[in-house]
């Protein structure tokens, strides 16, 4: 499926090819901390199908205890997460679903890192809910 989408202020666009049945919710502890959310939606695509169309992202490097190197992009404007990757010549972009314009189109299919997920994030239904803010 082709996709766009870019972050909130619209100095960094994208296009990319994924894979609607690649959509998955990440509970790591990282997620949470990274996305300022209790978990996070994000959707792979490969380095072939990725383009940067407007600007060029920050990026952050997250070192994890095994020592693998994992690139963090956002806007350095706006703060918008767009995707992370691994620091290999081709990785596979993982791009954040909100900053993806058909993301109503792709819900996620599975999660990960559920052993950290919040229990109070797992079922919001009876939560009491408004149209607008
Ligand atoms: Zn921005
Ligand atoms: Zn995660």
């Amino acid at each position: 499926m082709k996709v766009d989408g870019q972050c909130q202020c619209g100095a960094v666009k994208f296009e990319a090819e994924v894979d609607p049945a690649m959509v998955s919710i990440c509970h790591c502890t990282d997620c949470q901390n990274f996305s300022g959310s209790p978990w996070r939606a994000s959707v792979p695509a490969p380095a072939a199908a990725f383009r940067i169309t407007a600007g060029s992202p920050a990026t952050y490097v997250k070192t994890a205890d095994s020592g693998a190197k994992r690139l963090q992009a956002f806007c350095g404007a706006c703060g918008s997460p767009i995707y992370a990757a691994a620091q290999v010549d081709t990785p596979t972009y993982n791009l954040r679903l909100g900053a993806v314009n058909q993301r109503a189109q792709l819900p996620p299919q599975r999660q990960i890192w559920t052993k950290s997920a919040l229990p109070w994030a797992m079922d919001i239904h009876a939560l009491p809910g408004t149209d607008k803010g």
